[in-house]
Order: C-alpha cells, then sequence, then structure tokens
C-alpha cells in the first residue's frame, strides 16, 4: 500500500486569457481543499468523509460551479446534482435537479446511507432532504450576479453553454479564431466549472465524489454525466475517478467505469487506464478527470484547453495546476 493521496477539481475547460486574479482564486480555493482533505486523512478519516467533507467546502464557495455559484438554467433557476461513491463495497448515492439543499453531495451521501435507493431526483429528492432535516435554502442563495450575466449571453448566443463558456463575440467584440465550438459558435472558456474529490485513504479504501450546477442556460429536467455512476463519478477496489466537462460526451464515454474497467480487466496502471479513456472514449476539447488508485497514486487527463486540479499524496508531493 502507498500511503493516502487525494485529488481534486474545479472543472475541465478553461479560457486561456482567464484574468490572473480568477486564476489565483481558483489556485487558492484548491489548495485550501486539499489541506482540509489532507488534515481529515491525516487524523484518519475514512476516503468516504473526505471526499464529501472536501466538496461540501466546494459547494459553499461561490467560484464554481456547484452548490451556490452553481450554473442556471434556461429559467434562471438553479438545479443542482451530485453523486459519491464509496469504493469499500460499491455502495453510491446520487441526487439530480436539486433546488433547495445547500450541500447536495450531502443529500446524495444520505441517499447511499440512508434510503433503499441509489438515485433520487427533482421531488422526491428534496423530501427525502427534508425527511433527513438537512440544512435548506430559498434558490436563490445559490444564484450569483456573475452567473446571471452569464445566462444573459447564452440566451443572446442561443447556446447552451459549456458552464461559462461565453461566446467570443460578447467578449473580444469579435468572433476570434477558437478552436471550440459549441452550437457551431466560437466560444471562449472563462470560469471554473463542476467540482469532485477523489480519495484513497490509509487502508487503501477509495472513494469519488462530483457536484454541478450543470450547464449554463440548460433545459429545466436536464440531467448530465455527474450524478451518473460511472459516468461522471466511480469508485471500486481499485481506483477513485471524477469526471469533468460536456456532461453528455461524458455519459457517451462511461468515462469514469472505463477507467475502473482497464484496470481491473486489463491490468492496466492508473494513468495509463486514464490516458487510454481520454484518447478512445473522448470527443476532442471536452472533458477531463481526475482519479487515485488503491496504490496511493494519483492522476489525471484532459483534452481541453485546462482543468483546475490539485493533487496531494501521503509522501509530502502536493501540486495545484489549470493548464496543460
Ligand atoms: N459535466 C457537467 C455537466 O455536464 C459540467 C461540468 O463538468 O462542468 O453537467
Amino acid at each position: 500500500m502507498g500511503g493516502w493521496a487525494i485529488a481534486v477539481h474545479g472543472g475541465a475547460g478553461v479560457d486561456p486569457n482567464l484574468p490572473l486574479e480568477r486564476q489565483q482564486q481558483a489556485k487558492a480555493l484548491l489548495t485550501r481543499c486539499l489541506n482540509l482533505g489532507i488534515s481529515a486523512l491525516r487524523s484518519s478519516l475514512p476516503a468516504i468523509d473526505v471526499v464529501e467533507l472536501v466538496v461540501r467546502e466546494l459547494e459553499t464557495d461561490p467560484l464554481f460551479n456547484s452548490g451556490r455559484g452553481s450554473a442556471l438554467t434556461e429559467k434562471g433557476t438553479v438545479e443542482m446534482e451530485a453523486s459519491i461513491m464509496d469504493g469499500n463495497g460499491r455502495r453510491c448515492g446520487a441526487v439530480s435537479g436539486i433546488t433547495t439543499v445547500k450541500n447536495p453531495i450531502s443529500l446524495a451521501r444520505l441517499v447511499m446511507d440512508k434510503s433503499p435507493h441509489s438515485y433520487l431526483a427533482f421531488s422526491g429528492a428534496e423530501e427525502f432532504a427534508k425527511q433527513q432535516g438537512v440544512e435548506m435554502v430559498g434558490n436563490d442563495y445559490f444564484v450569483t450576479e456573475d452567473n446571471v450575466g452569464m445566462l444573459k449571453l447564452a440566451k443572446e448566443a442561443k447556446a447552451i453553454l459549456f458552464d461559462y463558456r461565453i461566446p467570443l463575440e460578447s467578449t473580444c467584440g469579435a468572433a476570434a479564431e477558437s478552436p471550440i465550438q459549441m452550437n457551431g459558435l466560437p466560444i471562449s472558456i472563462y470560469a471554473p466549472e463542476t467540482v469532485g474529490c477523489v480519495v484513497v485513504d490509509g487502508e487503501g479504501s477509495c472513494a469519488a465524489a462530483t457536484s454541478t450546477g450543470g450547464l449554463m442556460n440548460k433545459m429545466t429536467g436536464r440531467i448530465g454525466d455527474s450524478p451518473i455512476i460511472g459516468a461522471g463519478t466511480y469508485a471500486c477496489e481499485v481506483c477513485g475517478v471524477s469526471c469533468t466537462g460536456e456532461g453528455e460526451a461524458i455519459l457517451r464515454g462511461t468515462l469514469a467505469r472505463d477507467v475502473a474497467a482497464l484496470m481491473e480487466y486489463k491490468g492496466l496502471g492508473l494513468q495509463e487506464a486514464v490516458d487510454r479513456v481520454v484518447q478512445k472514449r473522448l470527443d476532442q476539447g471536452k472533458a477531463g478527470l481526475i482519479a487515485v488508485s488503491y496504490k496511493g497514486e494519483v492522476a489525471y487527463g484532459f483534452n481541453c484547453v485546462g482543468m483546475f486540479r490539485g493533487f496531494a499524496t501521503e509522501d509530502g508531493f502536493m501540486e495545484v495546476g489549470i493548464w496543460d
């Protein structure tokens, strides 16, 4: 066993011109979350508790697209989704269509621990949240000024945005040469996205958690990859994986489960499995993922401009990065 390890992400797809201040804010938040996870692991908290703790912190901070600061639906409302999986026993819980629960990841955890099911959505999930007595707030709590502006841009461009991608026309005055297009529009990517955390604890147990507001200007009722076990999130005896990017592409590629399957059935190493999945199962420019193995390794991969990410291992390695 190689000791504990932790990885966090704040979304894939980053504008190459992201202002320095915004980069620093993102790195500071990722570092804070890593440190939170590290102290929990040093206190011997199990992996499943650590991923929940870290994702709660990310949901509470409005910088990334989860909890407060979530991307908005076409109606200007927030519909959040989250999932969590404990590799130890392959237990999992997921929620979608969450409008009033302050920390959707903890509701996903309760679905796993306290319900007979794996996945609850919309009114049933909200009802369950009330029964469980989790902290609830008005939908307005999640809506930030930044996101109201972003939704306006998305509507002007008649585009469902990959969270925070701004049509270049709106930001640069002219439709510059963007290699990335959505709905036929050249787009730039301005701010961080979905959040996730994967952990292997000192006992070699892996866990994964992912939380998101989804896509900016999405249809109400849209469900992406983040709450789908095997697509956006997966954990088993060998690894934990959390994905981010265009949900429809991640769903088609069953990215998270494919990483585990390559390790389990083909005996690939963690980084090798991640690379294979990114190369073979993902359309160009669409997504990224972070992963840990039971051996205490960390790995990541993405095929877009950048991914907000951070890693730490028990032997003292720590890194926070955005670009390739
Ligand atoms: N994967 C998320 C979704 O499609 C978005 C993201 O990762 O930023 O809902």
